[in-house]
């Protein structure tokens, strides 16, 4: 009796009380005043607030351009539209991203071409895209995974040799660089998103990073209906009068209001933190699995600072007697709200339905099998992470075999 009060007792303190997500946003009493001020303001959208957060983050991340977006999805499309992709062109991208990394080529009426990843980083491998180039090929998305940058100048090199456009999906990534040179500055073009499990965020939002003049106006345009301000470009000689506008192209309405504008710039402020205290948990992570043979820690290459927006376990189901949705029930169970990122994409039933075969890409088959995230934010405790710990010795170890 006394026993069983105990080991009931021990089971009670281990598993933790409250909920513990993968993710959570950071928000501060200066985040709220910035929002604040701006409903106390002339504009709610397309004010002020969208330029001073455009130039601001275009010089945290050394680029010459931003364009700020209703979301990342919309960013990615006004990209697609801005790299020229229209119909039956072709873009290679990874299958381990969320889906809109190649939905945004569907909105085009161009095809995803999904090339497998490399097994040690999880990032799309260039040898892959290399081989599935053909003359109908426009563009890559390679997606920063987890934010440890993909191999951006290898696939540089293989865009500028075949004329392609690359466009980086760096949702993950802001803050993270290649060879310390930061991510947002390297390719054609890049993505950040700034929805709440991110980096930073502003609710719902998306940014497009670019040095290209060119790319600059036709996100502009593409961003407020096609609609074209800038007189020098208009049909006609001058304007008619003052109230002249024209819609050159179909654009969409993908602006990004002034208060979620300036929560972006407050949220910009803490960057530099936020990306500390993930790579210092991560580092704790890395240090109390690293003797754990039943799972495999995330790789970094030597050339890479990641910005550590996921902390991704593989299970070495060799060595386990059960399979990663037992692993990640008991886990759920425990309170510790694991996560899979991501199904591969083209498994989706939408996308076997457009007749994309099973099997294509074996390795990213194989690492949705094996693969957790386990909970990494800059607001988690040193408790939080110390929980996280315990209840993945305790459940995967359980499974020895
Ligand atoms: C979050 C995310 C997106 C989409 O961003 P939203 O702002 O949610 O539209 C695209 N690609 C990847 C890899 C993401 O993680």
């Amino acid at each position: 009796m006394i026993n069983q009060v105990a080991s009931l007792q021990t089971e009670f303190v281990q598993r933790r009380k409250t909920w513990l997500p993968y993710g959570r946003q950071w928000i501060d009493e200066a985040d709220i005043q910035a929002v604040v001020a701006v409903l106390q303001s002339e504009y709610l959208t397309t004010g002020p607030q969208i330029e001073h957060f455009e130039r601001k983050l275009a010089l945290r991340v050394g680029a010459s351009y931003a364009v700020a977006f209703s979301n990342g999805t919309a960013a990615l499309h006004a990209a697609c539209y801005a790299a020229g992709i229209g119909p039956g062109d072709e873009v290679i991208t990874t299958p381990i991203t969320f889906a809109a990394s190649a939905n945004c080529v569907l909105y085009q009426q161009g095809i995803p071409v999904f090339a497998d990843i490399d097994e040690q980083t999880y990032n799309i491998d260039p040898n892959q895209v290399a081989a599935l180039i053909t003359p109908r090929t426009k563009a890559i998305i390679p997606v920063d995974y987890s934010g440890q940058p993909a191999d951006l100048h290898e696939l540089r090199a293989i865009a500028k040799e075949h004329g392609l456009v690359v466009i980086e999906d760096a949702a993950h990534a802001l803050g993270a660089a290649y060879d310390g040179q930061p991510i947002g500055s390297i390719s054609d073009m890049t993505m950040f998103s700034l929805h709440p499990v991110k980096q930073i965020t502003s609710g719902e939002g998306g940014v497009i990073t670019t040095n290209s003049l060119a790319y600059y106006e036709k996100l502009l345009e593409f961003r407020s209906h096609g609609i074209v301000r800038d007189p020098v470009r208009w049909s006609q000689e001058s304007a008619p009068v003052g109230w002249y506008y024209e819609m050159q192209s179909l654009g969409y309405n993908y602006r990004l209001t002034d208060m979620q504008a300036a929560l972006a710039s407050s949220q910009l402020d803490k960057l530099d933190r936020f990306v500390e205290l993930r790579s210092e948990y991560a580092a704790y992570y890395d240090e109390a699995f690293s003797q754990f043979s039943l799972i495999k820690t995330p790789f970094q290459k030597e050339s890479r600072q990641s910005s550590w927006h996921l902390y991704v376990i593989q299970l070495e189901l060799e060595f386990l007697s059960t399979d990663r949705n037992q692993i990640y029930n008991e886990l759920i169970a425990e309170n510790i709200g694991v996560q899979v990122h991501y199904i591969p994409v083209y498994l989706h039933p939408y996308y076997q339905q457009l007749g994309y075969a099973k099997g294509q890409c074996l390795k990213a088959e194989k690492l949705f099998e094996r693969m957790l995230t386990l909970p990494l934010f800059p607001s988690m405790t040193h408790e939080d992470v110390q929980d996280v710990i315990d209840a993945v010795f305790r459940v995967i170890g359980k499974y020895a075999c």
